[in-house]
């Protein structure tokens, strides 16, 4: 059973911050940061990617509407906005959710780093991915 499922029909508990019909948005238990929130549809999908276009809509106005909220209360001076698609990205519940991460400062807990690895020939690749 999805643990995600379960909190959202009430079978087990969390700290719910907001809740309409189709989406719920409570605290993470393990807080990287004080304040660290989940933005989840309640319809089970596994991840951003198979998630219907209206109901993203709604997910990511929420992150907005409620990172601010978490920004104010929490005087936070920053917040990572992510969501792990699969187990290759570091996906371990395998239904969609926003991640809000509010940020003090770079040294905080929140430790996001991006390296560049083997060079790339940028205009194969914009050849090869152009929409
Ligand atoms: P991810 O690794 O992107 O799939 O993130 C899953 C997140 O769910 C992790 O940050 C977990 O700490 C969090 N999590 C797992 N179980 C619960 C739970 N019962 N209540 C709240 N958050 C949870
Ligand atoms: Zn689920």
């Amino acid at each position: 059973m999805c643990i995600f499922c379960s909190i959202i029909k009430k079978e087990i508990p969390a700290g719910i911050l907001y809740e309409d019909e189709d989406v719920i948005a409570f605290l993470d238990i393990s807080q990287v940061t004080k304040g660290h929130t989940l933005i989840v549809p309640k319809k089970h999908v596994e991840t951003m990617l198979d998630c219907e276009e209206e109901t993203l809509a709604h997910v990511m106005m929420l992150a907005k509407k409620i990172g601010n909220h978490l920004m104010n209360k929490l005087s936070a001076n920053g917040m990572n906005v992510l969501s792990n698609v699969y187990q290759a990205a570091g996906q371990s519940v395998p239904h969609f959710h926003v991640h809000l991460i509010p940020r003090y400062d770079e040294n905080d807990a929140c430790i996001i780093h991006f390296e560049e690895s083997e060079k790339q020939d940028l205009d194969a690749l914009q050849s090869l991915l152009k929409l």
